[in-house]
Parts: structure tokens; C-alpha cells; sequence
């Protein structure tokens, strides 16, 4: 019974019993084809061959066609016999060579799977063969160097998180250590200031609860067509105050004879108020900033464009980055988690749409870009 699980456990085993199999079947079917037909055949044969006029031949012959007949059968079996010898040998011989060439690369597959279920995520297979087996390796590689990918984000991000939340909490041990021993007075400005951390912290927890949630894609979209206009009027109503509270001119250059893109609003709005925002806080007093949009194949691209700051290009591929920030000390004074652009790009693409950044450099301002989808006409 053991034997039998053993086997029908071993694809190795399986592939020899098929090839084994394969023959004796063969082989069966040649002995009855040899002992049922063969005789019949072969005296007809004869019969043919020596013709119906010559009667003594044909006397001598009928006292020994039995014997023939017996004879040829008997020699043939041996022969068939010994053919099924030399068949099983070749059958060994394949199996051994198949089962390199199919069961080798399995088990190796095998074992790496196990090495990657165990943590070993640099684990990778070779990918010689050009067939079915050589593109399943490549595919099992490509699966391990994503889960190495996300391994090392997971990592990064505990990183990153732990260090996001080190200074407000630094501060406000700090600071009620210091009220603790009278060393800080319990002023208004002393509890502004932690208002204020407290505020960064839950501001932190909110980004990245909504960027899990948005990388994770497990934010409900209702994709519907919207008017690029409509989107922009609502995002800015809503920022128009901070802008006149700040002194910086705000002004909107979207056409009106835009097509509809794929959206859903709220997300999109959500997406502009976060560039409007960005803009808002890294240009100074006295600045402007450009609101537009434009058609281009088949989507329609929309502009932040700010005259502050600027960024210098080595930043720019990094700025879509978790927790990228170009002036740490900066940003942090200013309030910013350093998320907002990863959560925008990860809403963006969720659309299908595309989002980036451009700037001449430092003091030379900055454009943030998104584009969206044209709905199809129907
Ligand atoms: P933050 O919350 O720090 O603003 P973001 O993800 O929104 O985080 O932005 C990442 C970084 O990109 C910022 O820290 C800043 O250095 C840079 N940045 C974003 N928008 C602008 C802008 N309009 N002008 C200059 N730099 C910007």
C-alpha cells in the first residue's frame, strides 16, 4: 500500500509507469495480433507463393505447414519478447531523461517556493529551457523579486513610520517632562505647541491609514463621467480662503470645452486640493498660482502651477515617493506628513491616469500634473 502511495506521490515514478505502460500494451497487443493473425496470413501467403499447379510441392508443403506455421509463431513471440526487452530499457532510458528535464526543474521549483515561504525572498531558480517549464521559472522569479519588492517596503515603511513619530513624540515628551518639573511654564503657547504635535501625529495616522488603503486599491471608486471644469471650481472653493488668508493670487485657466473624463469627483477633488495645498504651502506670501487643463491623446491633463519654492530635478523622480520630502526641516515646520503625493499618485492611478512633477529648479517654482481618461464617446 505504501508502495502504491509512494509512487502515485513521485511524478518521476508516474512518468516511467507511463512509458512502461505504453509498452506492454505494445507488446500485448503485438503477441494476440502475432498468435490470432499471424498464421492465417502467413499461410496465405505461402499459399500464393507456391501457386495452385504444382500439386507435389503442394503435397510436401501440406504435410508441413502446421509445423511452419507453429515455428514462425514461436519465433516471432521470442523476437517480439526480446524487442520488449529492449523497449523497457529504452523506457527506462527515457524516463530518466525526461524526468531530468521535467522533474528536476519542478523540484527545484519546489524547493525554492519553500526556501520563499520561509523568508527567503532572494531565492531565485535558473531559466535556461525555452519551453513551458522555462517560462513558468521565469514567472516563479518574477513572483519572488515582487515579494522581495514589498518585503523591503514593508521594512522601509516600520522604518519610516518609527522615525515620522520619534520627533512629535520627542517634543512632547520634552515638553511635559519640562512642565513636570517646572522647568516649562503651563502657558497658551506651551499648550499650542502641543495641540499642535498632537495634531501632526493624528494627521500622520490619518495619511497613512488612507494610503494603505489606496496602494491596497481597497478604496472604493465610483468611476463616472465628470466635467474637468466642475472638478476644479468645487476643489478650488474649497482652498480659496487659506489662498486670500496667505496673499497669493489664485486663478483658474481651465477651458470650458473640455471633453468629460473618467472620474470619481470626490477622489479627484481630494487630489487637487492636496496639489493646491502643496502649492499653497511651499509658495511664499505674495506668490501665484495657475490652475489649468488641457486635452491630450485621449486624456485630459490638468496643471498646479506655483511660483514658489521650486525644485531642484535631482528631487523630482523621488517627490511621489513615501515620506520623500526635498526639506525635511521644512516640511515638518510646515505641517506636511510627507505622504500627501504618494496618496495622490496612488488615487491617479487607480483612474488609469498619469501624475508627475516639473520645476526649473530651486526659486523657480513648480507644476504638478495629473491626467485622466476621456470618457468614450458611447
Ligand atoms: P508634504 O506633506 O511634506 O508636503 P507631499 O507628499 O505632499 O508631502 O510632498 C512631498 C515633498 O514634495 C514635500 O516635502 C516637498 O519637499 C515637495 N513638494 C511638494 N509640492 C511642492 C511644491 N508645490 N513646491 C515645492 N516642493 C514641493
Amino acid at each position: 500500500m505504501s508502495i502504491v502511495s509512494n509512487i502515485w506521490r513521485s511524478l518521476r515514478a508516474k512518468l516511467f509507469l507511463a512509458h512502461l505502460l505504453v509498452i506492454i500494451v505494445g507488446v500485448v497487443t503485438m503477441v494476440v495480433a502475432i498468435v490470432t493473425l499471424a498464421p492465417t496470413l502467413f499461410d496465405r501467403l505461402v499459399a500464393a507463393m507456391i501457386g495452385p499447379n504444382t500439386t507435389t510441392m503442394n503435397g510436401m508443403m501440406g504435410g508441413m505447414q502446421p509445423i511452419i506455421t507453429q515455428a514462425f509463431r514461436a519465433a516471432m513471440v521470442e523476437a517480439l519478447l526480446l524487442s520488449a526487452g529492449a523497449a523497457t530499457l529504452a523506457a527506462v532510458a527515457t524516463s530518466l531523461f525526461v524526468s531530468a528535464r521535467i522533474v528536476t526543474p519542478l523540484q527545484r521549483l519546489l524547493a525554492a517556493s519553500r526556501r520563499i515561504a520561509g523568508g527567503h525572498y532572494a531565492e531565485r531558480v535558473p531559466t535556461g529551457a525555452t519551453d513551458e517549464l522555462g517560462a513558468l521559472a521565469t514567472q516563479f522569479n518574477t513572483m519572488a523579486a515582487a515579494l522581495e519588492a514589498a518585503e523591503r517596503r514593508r521594512v522601509a515603511l516600520i522604518g519610516d513610520v518609527a522615525h515620522e513619530l520619534r520627533t512629535p513624540l520627542a517634543t512632547l515628551e520634552g515638553y511635559t517632562e519640562g512642565l513636570l518639573d517646572g522647568v516649562v511654564e503651563p502657558g497658551a503657547a506651551t499648550w499650542a505647541l502641543l495641540h499642535d504635535e498632537v495634531g501632526r501625529l493624528r494627521r500622520l495616522v490619518q495619511d497613512l491609514q488612507e494610503l494603505s488603503r489606496a496602494e491596497a486599491r481597497q478604496i472604493p471608486l465610483h468611476i463616472q463621467p465628470a466635467t474637468p471644469t466642475v472638478l476644479v471650481a468645487q476643489a478650488l472653493a474649497r482652498v480659496a480662503a487659506q489662498f486670500v488668508e496667505k496673499q497669493i493670487t489664485l486663478t483658474n485657466l481651465v477651458p470650458a470645452d473640455l471633453p468629460m473624463v473618467q472620474a470619481d469627483s470626490d477622489r479627484i477633488i481630494q487630489v487637487l486640493i492636496n496639489l493646491l495645498g502643496n502649492a499653497l504651502r511651499y509658495t511664499p506670501p505674495a506668490g501665484a498660482v495657475r490652475v489649468s487643463a488641457e486635452q491630450r491623446d485621449g486624456a485630459v491633463a490638468f496643471h498646479v502651477a506655483d511660483s514658489g519654492i521650486g525644485i531642484t530635478p535631482a528631487h523630482l523622480p523621488q517627490l511621489f515617493e513615501r515620506f520623500y520630502r526635498v526639506d525635511k526641516a521644512r516640511s515638518r515646520a510646515l505641517g506636511g506628513s510627507g505622504i500627501g503625493l504618494t496618496i495622490a499618485k496612488a488615487l491617479v492611478e487607480a483612474h488609469d491616469g498619469r501624475i508627475w512633477a516639473e520645476s526649473q529648479g530651486a526659486g523657480q517654482g513648480a507644476t504638478f500634473s495629473f491626467s485622466l481618461p476621456v470618457t468614450p464617446r458611447s
